[in-house]
């Protein structure tokens, strides 16, 4: 069995460089002090980064900003095995980000491993994205003792409907 942590990314793991409210530009990011330090705790878990990117579907970012955005996160923040994103409102698209040296992405296909259930699930509040992450695992995932932390009630919603427990971004940062 494995643990995972998930982690919400904006207000959660990284903030704008720029005080802008979106990051809008890839490289308009910093990770938020406290960060490291809290997934130092942490050190048998999966950590996995979970993103709304509703920008790309608003027309504010491309989806190539979106992916040069969540890479660039992947490079401050190394601990990072892999990001899921959501570009659509309706919940229907997933990009997953991984890392072996080199960055890859690539769109997610609904059709292998039973994960046509989650097509249309992938926006959070809804758990889509993490049900993907967890079918990726090579390994049964505990989800008691895994972990979702995130800034807002749409991640706490999304902790529920997965069976994770959730914990509010500032407790589990502590500064
Ligand atoms: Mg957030």
């Amino acid at each position: 069995m494995i643990k995972m942590l998930f982690l919400d990314l904006d207000g959660t793991v990284r903030r704008t460089k720029s005080g802008a409210t979106f990051i809008n530009a890839p490289k308009d990011q910093e990770i938020i002090p406290g960060v490291a330090e809290a997934i130092a705790r942490y050190p048998n878990h999966q950590i996995i980064g979970i993103t709304n990117q509703g920008g790309v579907a608003a027309g504010k970012k491309s989806l190539e900003d979106a992916i040069a955005e969540q890479e660039y996160t992947m490079q401050l923040l190394p601990q990072l095995l892999e990001i899921y994103f959501c570009p659509d409102y309706e919940g229907k698209q997933c990009y997953r980000l991984t890392t072996d040296n080199v960055i890859r992405y690539a769109a997610i296909n609904f059709e292998e491993n039973d994960l046509q259930r989650w097509q249309g699930q992938c926006r959070k509040p809804n758990c889509g994205m993490v049900e993907i992450a967890v079918a990726q695992m090579s390994l049964k995932v505990n989800r008691e003792e895994s972990l979702f932390v995130g800034d807002r009630s749409e991640d706490e919603q999304c902790a529920a409907a997965a069976n994770i427990p959730f914990m509010w971004a500032a407790d589990w940062r502590g500064v």
